[in-house]
């Protein structure tokens, strides 16, 4: 006899799972609500239903969709069967939502009613599609000129439960597109194996403080399930037996009611969303159920001011960090056994930190010749890092997958220094750092000293071009009160006072802004605001 081959891949949560935590609750808005058992027993029909259909192991299966409980069946029932599951991001204009679709070479799409009119406009262009799965809120009867198609609850109705084979580990699960704020988005690959190693480690990472993730911890994750496996939670929740929300579209009024009804203690969420849900008319009228919730802030730096705010909520609030190419957590703000001595004061600005790496992570900050830079707190390089589950490529790509993995380490490309306790702080990303005569401007940090301004919303520093210095800074902000450019300044300038910041990092201009421009993925897009700039001066 030889002993089991026992394989790294999803289908081998549920067994445990729905053993221990079978009734535990999917909850899908103010919609649907679902067991785990009842979960796992439409992902195995529907996944035959696929196979009925013609979907086979290794075929893409594109899904369009918002954070429905139907996207997160795709979650699994796709990888399970041996199939790809492409998230599309349905937040890219029309052109690159083909263009990813044709890239990746899906051949079938899951569709909700919603999408279905901007794809039917260009059906012709997607004559490689094989299939539609449609399906709606509002009827079983959904109509589209899209063929052939087939009804997704259908699918799920008339097959038996799928016995889901046993596949290696190394089996690819999932591509997704990288947010691409220049140039065409490049696609990122995972495989069973990384989502299942990226699970366990968030999972046994979280219980640290000041999270405390528990049994009764209720999960709803406000990152769209399109970015980055909505940072893996849904994959956490099934491992650990969790209960789980979907917000379905992002409503903010919405989800702040399912805050508190469903009584969520724990969120993943860029700032911008946090800034929407805690200036939201409804956000006083459910204040008390912001007192047990948990956020992890991530997708771009915490501010300091919005960190403040959130605490006065009684919200407990940390930093994490990842990318699309990372799948994507590397680092929390959790405390490490230094820091827990600390009282609860100075433990502020570790939680407003880059943090430190989960389980798994090797994080190093290199210089240019790649040799780790001292823990020294002021020291800047470049994070470079080796975990289980990071992409192996970007997808027909290998020349930028060349200079992703250069010697063996995946770049990153985010400058940070490391402090004493080994605590990673990112102060800005190659791409959007400014460079004045020479100088490198940490513009995070300013970022942040503005930000603990009241009356100031979101900010942004962006370096726009300079005849004598190259670059110079510019300050965008967002004002919630009545403030001036003066207030900014004196605010700065204390700082610039006890020897914090050097003059050359003070903006040349402040500029006020009803709403910062977003990426797809709801991050603030310094590209966009730096073209605006050049055009206003031109
Ligand atoms: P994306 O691939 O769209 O998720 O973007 C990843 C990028 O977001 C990273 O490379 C960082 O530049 C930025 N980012 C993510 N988390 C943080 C953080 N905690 N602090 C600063 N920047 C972050």
């Amino acid at each position: 006899m030889t002993a089991y081959n026992y394989q790294l891949i999803l289908k081998n949560i549920f067994p445990g799972s729905l053993r221990n935590f079978g009734d535990q609750e999917i909850v899908y808005s103010d919609k649907k609500r679902f067991t785990f058992n009842q979960f796992y027993e439409r992902i195995s029909r529907f996944a035959n239903g696929l196979k009925e259909i013609g979907v086979q192991p290794g075929d893409k299966v594109a899904v369009l969709d918002w954070d429905t409980n139907h996207y997160m069946e795709s979650y699994f029932s796709i990888p399970m069967m041996g199939s790809v599951l492409h998230t599309v991001n349905i937040r890219y204009p029309p052109e690159l939502i083909y263009l990813t679709m044709q890239h990746a070479e899906d051949k079938y799409v899951i569709i909700r009613d919603e999408f279905l009119p901007l794809i039917e406009k260009y059906a012709s262009m997607f004559d490689f599609i094989k299939g539609w799965i449609v399906y709606s809120d509002d009827t079983d009867d959904v109509k589209t000129s899209l063929s052939p198609s087939y009804n997704y609850e259908d699918l799920v109705k008339n097959n038996e439960p799928m016995n889901f084979p046993d596949i290696d580990e190394n089996t690819q699960a999932t591509i997704f597109y990288t947010s691409g704020t220049t140039g065409l988005p490049k696609g990122v690959t995972f495989t069973h194996r990384d989502l299942i190693l990226h699970a366990v480690s968030l999972a046994s990472s979280v219980h640290r403080e000041p999270l405390v993730v528990r049994d009764n911890d209720v999960f709803m994750s406000l990152v769209p399930l399109f970015h980055v496996h909505s940072w893996g939670l849904p994959y956490v929740t099934i491992l650990t037996g969790n209960k789980y929300v979907l917000p379905g579209r992002y409503d903010m009024g919405k989800i702040i009611e399912l805050i508190d009804k469903e009584r969520i203690t724990l969120s993943l969420m860029v700032p911008s969303i946090l800034y929407m849900i805690l200036n939201h008319p409804k956000a006083q009228e459910h204040k008390d159920a912001f007192s047990k919730w948990k956020v992890v802030i991530g997708g771009a730096a915490l501010p300091r001011g919005l960190a403040r705010l959130a605490e006065s909520y009684g919200i407990r609030i940390i930093a994490g960090y990842g990318m699309s190419e990372t799948c994507p957590v590397l680092t929390l703000a959790l405390y490490n056994d230094r820091i827990s001595k600390k009282n609860e004061n100075e433990r502020f600005e570790y939680r407003i930190s880059t943090g430190i790496p989960i389980i798994f992570v090797h994080l190093k900050v290199v210089n240019e010749y790649g040799k780790e830079v001292p823990w020294d707190g002021k020291t800047i390089g470049e994070i470079v890092v080796r975990a289980p589950w990071l992409t192996k490529e970007y997808y027909k790509d290998p020349e930028k997958t060349e200079q992703l993995w250069k010697d063996g380490w995946l770049h990153t490309g985010d400058l940070a220094f490391v402090d004493s306790d080994g605590y990673v702080h990112i102060v800005d990303r190659e791409k959007d750092a400014i460079k004045s005569g020479g100088e490198f401007i940490p513009s995070i940090l300013i970022e942040n000293i503005v930000s603990e301004i009241p009356g100031v919303g979101e900010v942004a520093l962006v370096g726009v071009s300079h005849e004598k210095w190259g670059e110079r800074p510019v300050l965008f902000v967002k004002k919630l009160k009545d403030i001036t450019k003066e207030d900014i300044y004196d605010h700065i300038k204390k700082y610039l006072e006890t020897g914090r910041i050097q003059k050359f990092w003070i903006p040349d201009d402040v500029v006020f802004i009803d709403d910062l421009p977003k990426t797809s993925t709801g991050k603030i897009d310094k590209k966009m605001l730096r073209d605006m700039y050049e055009n206003m001066k031109k």
